[in-house]
Order: structure tokens, then C-alpha cells, then sequence
């Protein structure tokens, strides 16, 4: 019987892999420099690889990420991307709902708003979450997208991108400092958001410069 349920629980751990279309935080396509370095169960261990978990090859220099420098951030970046499920956030098209959100915050409103998000969303310890790996959601807000490129979705990927043990909560220069990436992700993705938000209805339709 204690052998039945450990197995059901293993099935469990599997069924919370994160499903992202059709990409989940463990796809790869190494030949095209899309790697994973997830480790896939870490169970007490933790979920950083430091060369990808597939093909083995060694990318990235993780002393200098874990610094958080923001002046470095080039290098977080283009570090990031050489993960598939990241670079896939940084490229994929942006919903229409997601847009339009972002239009009726302006930057100023995502501004104040993504700090409460990561507080709520990855704040507390990976215990104390619900589904810790499923809490952010794949489309209808940019900073979700910005959340799953920059690896501040879930404690896991915070783990194993930014070297912080998910067995505690984060503290509050962590969430300036995941607010801060998120915000050039916006910047990257949407540079023409203004900086204040606008009403959406008839006076903003008939304003629109859209037509010729
Ligand atoms: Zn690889
Ligand atoms: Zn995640």
C-alpha cells in the first residue's frame, strides 16, 4: 500500500508541470539555442541546472546574474533567452485583451500595479501557494507575459533564474527588483504605451487617428 501511494504521488508532482500552449517549462529545441536548465524534480533540491538539463551546453554565467545587477540587465536578458519557454514569451504576440489592459493602465498604472501581483502571485514560500507553477496565467495581461519571460511567474522558475530558495518568502527588494524587470519587458514589448492610461468608449474611438 505505502508503495501504491508513492507512486500516486509522483503522478501528482507530474501533473503540475506548467503548460504554456504548447510549451512547457521543460521543451527544448537545442539546435536552435533553445534550451531547458530545469531540473525536471528537484524534490529537496533545487530547480536550477546550471547547463541545460538536454544537450548539456554551458550558456551562461550564473554568478553574474545572481548579482541582480539592473545595470547588467542586457546580460539577465539575453540569458534568458536562451531558454525556450522565455525566449517564447519574449517573441510571442501579445493577446488583445492584454494590449488593451495595458492601454486603460498606461505604464504608470502597471507601474503600481505589478509590485501587488508579484506579492500575491509568488510572495510567500512555494509551500504556501496554491499550485505554486500554475499561478500565472498565459495571456490577458502583459505583465503575465512579462512574469513568464523574465522567470518571476512561480518560486520554481524564480529558483532556478534568480537563485533564490523557494522555500522562503520573497522579500521586498526581490519584488523591486522583479517590478523592475518586468517593467523593461513592457518597455521592450509595448514601446508606445503612454505613460498615463485612458478610457476606452466612444470618445476614445472617435479620438483614434487610426484611419487615412
Ligand atoms: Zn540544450
Ligand atoms: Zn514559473
Amino acid at each position: 500500500m505505502s508503495e501504491y501511494s508513492a507512486k500516486d504521488e509522483d503522478n501528482d508532482d507530474w501533473s503540475k508541470e506548467e503548460q504554456i500552449d504548447n510549451i512547457t517549462c521543460s521543451s527544448s529545441d537545442c539546435e536552435n539555442d533553445q534550451h531547458c536548465f530545469r531540473n525536471k524534480r528537484p524534490r529537496l533540491g533545487s530547480y536550477r541546472n546550471e547547463t541545460c538539463v538536454v544537450c548539456g551546453v554551458e550558456l551562461i554565467d550564473w554568478t553574474r546574474l545572481d548579482k541582480k545587477n539592473l545595470q547588467d540587465v542586457e546580460y539577465t536578458f539575453k540569458s534568458l533567452k536562451y531558454e525556450m519557454v522565455r525566449h517564447h514569451y519574449w517573441h510571442k504576440k501579445i493577446d488583445e485583451g492584454a494590449l488593451r489592459h495595458a492601454q486603460r493602465y498606461g505604464f504608470d498604472g502597471l507601474k503600481e500595479w505589478t509590485p501587488n501581483r508579484l506579492l500575491h502571485s509568488v510572495g510567500p514560500a512555494s509551500d504556501d501557494i496554491f499550485r505554486d507553477g500554475m499561478q500565472t496565467p498565459k495571456v490577458g495581461n502583459i505583465v503575465y507575459y512579462g512574469q513568464h519571460a523574465t522567470a518571476s511567474c512561480c518560486r520554481k522558475c524564480m529558483e532556478e533564474w534568480h537563485g533564490i530558495p523557494r522555500s522562503r518568502p520573497l522579500t521586498k527588494k526581490e519584488i523591486a527588483y522583479f517590478t523592475q524587470l518586468i517593467l523593461l519587458f513592457v518597455r521592450d514589448r509595448m514601446p508606445e504605451l503612454a505613460e498615463s492610461g485612458k478610457k476606452f468608449g466612444r470618445q476614445a474611438r472617435s479620438s483614434s487617428r487610426q484611419e487615412q
